[in-house]
This record gives C-alpha cells, structure tokens and sequence, in this order.
C-alpha cells in the first residue's frame, strides 16, 4: 500500500516505482512541476538578464507561494477525506 503523490489516496502498488493512484494524478502533478519550472526559467532570465536587484527574495516568494499551495492543497485534501470517512458511517 502506497499514497499517492498527488491526491494522498491510498492504493496498491502495481509497479514498484509508481507514485500517483491514477494518471490524471499523475498528470495534474506534472503539469503544475512542468508549470512551475516554466515560471522559474522565466524569473531567473529576467533576474539575470536585468540584473534586478532583490532577486533572491522574490525566488523565495515565488516558492513561499507554491509551498503554501501545497499545505493548502493537503489540508483541502484532509478535510475531503474526513468528511468521506464520516459519511460512510
Ligand atoms: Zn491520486
């Protein structure tokens, strides 16, 4: 038993490298890390090509922000889960 990477479900593993229960999982993970190095590239080329003052602390907003997403994104997840669970009883 495995959770997946995306959504935190649990499910059984088929192959011993999967990470996501189903592949819109696995899709809407990649899509946001395929996103999100686009919107990194994007910065770092500005931040060096203009040599923008205050670079370094945009870089960690920028990642604030997606960490954030993340916990947010687990907690809505939580409290989905538990609002199944209760209804099953
Ligand atoms: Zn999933």
């Amino acid at each position: 038993m495995s959770h997946c990477r995306e959504c935190g479900a649990p499910f059984w593993l088929m192959k011993t490298d999967q990470a996501f229960c189903r592949n819109a999982c696995r899709q809407a993970f990649h899509k946001r890390r395929y996103e999100r190095g686009a919107q990194l590239y994007d910065f770092a080329m500005e931040w060096r090509g203009k040599r923008l003052r205050g670079g370094f602390t945009r870089l960690c907003r920028i990642i604030d922000d997606w960490l954030r997403e993340n916990r947010e994104r687990a907690d809505a997840r939580k409290a989905h889960m538990r609002i199944e669970h209760e209804k099953g009883r």
